[in-house]
């Protein structure tokens, strides 16, 4: 089946010559399908290339298979099943500013972390632009009329940059205005740190606001929750950003997820701020979100207060992360994980 989402216009408008209809139709099926619409109802269209796309094509290989509401916030967890029958999810958050919607770029992920739960059964494979954006659509149509998705961040499962084209491709049709038009402002891209593709992305002009895992001040620390760190030193990946910086006049974001007996005392704020200095950067603390099979713990509201304040007092500007959807599994990979294992057991969910 051609999935059209992964289609810029114009390839659209080369598929649709070949189909000998005119140069005009590639705008209005390009608008349809990111509107998230059925090609039974592109009524513009004429009933025989109505029927030929839905014999040959699909509107969107992703569909919402499941929703997780959070009582506390509305933050919904969703539940995705792609077209070779693989399961990913995301998370969209309410937030006043906006909707938030977080996208995963791959099934699993192969980087490692120690503290993560989708690299716990490795990368099945990547997603393909048009699966990145056919969750964009889907959340869309969740939101309904009159709501729709305004921020993006590539922080669900998978290493975006280990997914290099079908992500860079995504962004190039995300800004599209015929199509869901949010502008490259409004996205986030977060990374493990992998140095020759972060400075390869600095060059592709899409200035998106780079988050760095940053999540330890020395490569030895890092070296132990983080394999991506023996390939690649912190001072290369701090190099790269301040490529990316350079090139796209924005601050980058590092990410430091606070973890008990590892990286979250006293000393290792006073480290992470004098690696910091001068740079053009914001530390996002995140409280750690405990995955059972890990076995790492966080920290409490004190500690995490007494690391932001040292970060503070050597001018580091620093936030801490709101949490969202506590209460319906937030970290990563997790209701996946307990989706797979339910199928397996032949259990019903809980
Ligand atoms: N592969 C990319 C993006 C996906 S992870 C990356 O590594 O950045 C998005 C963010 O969530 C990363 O900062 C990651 O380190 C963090 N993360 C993963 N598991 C977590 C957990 N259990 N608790 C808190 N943050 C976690």
């Amino acid at each position: 089946m051609l999935e059209l989402l992964n289609m810029t216009q114009a390839e659209l408008g080369e598929l649709l010559a070949a189909w000998r209809q005119p140069a005009f139709r590639k705008k209005q099926l390009f608008a349809w399908l990111h509107q998230g619409v059925p090609f039974e109802q592109m009524l513009n269209l004429p009933a025989a290339l109505r029927e030929r796309l839905r014999a040959e094509a699909v509107e969107n290989a992703v569909s919402v298979l499941d929703t997780v509401s959070s009582a506390i916030d509305g933050t919904v967890k969703l539940l995705y099943r792609l077209q070779d029958g693989n399961v990913i999810e995301g998370v969209l958050m309410r937030y006043k500013h906006g909707n938030t919607l977080c996208l995963s770029t791959q099934v699993g992920c192969k980087m490692g972390c120690a503290f993560c739960a989708s690299t716990l059964d490795g990368c099945v494979r990547n997603l393909t632009a048009g699966e990145m954006l056919g969750q964009v659509i889907c959340a869309n149509r969740l939101l309904g009329q009159g709501e729709r998705v305004h921020n993006i961040v590539l922080m669900g499962s998978g290493e975006p940059l280990d997914n290099y084209e079908n992500t860079t491709r995504f962004l190039r049709l995300l800004r599209e205005p015929d199509g869901v038009n949010i502008g490259l402002r409004n996205v986030s891209l977060s990374t493990c740190g992998l140095v020759p593709q972060m400075i390869a992305f600095a060059g592709e002009n899409l200035p998106v606001t780079l988050s760095v895992s940053l999540h330890a001040p020395s490569d030895a620390i890092r070296r132990t929750i983080m394999p991506i760190a023996n390939r690649y030193a912190i001072s290369e990946v701090l190099d790269a950003c301040r490529i990316y910086i350079e090139k796209t006049g924005r601050r980058v974001i590092f990410e430091y997820a606070l973890i008990r007996g590892v990286n979250a005392a006293p000393e290792h704020a006073r480290a992470l701020a004098s690696l910091l200095r001068g740079m053009q950067c914001h530390v996002n603390l995140i409280p750690l979100n405990s995955v059972p099979e890990r076995g790492l713990q966080g920290v409490n509201e004190r500690e995490v207060a007494a690391f932001k304040a040292a970060l503070e007092e050597r001018h580091i500007s620093v936030t801490r992360r709101r949490e969202m959807g506590d209460d319906i599994e937030g970290a990563c990979g997790q209701l996946r994980r307990k989706h797979i294992a339910a199928e397996l057991n032949g259990l019903p969910e809980q």
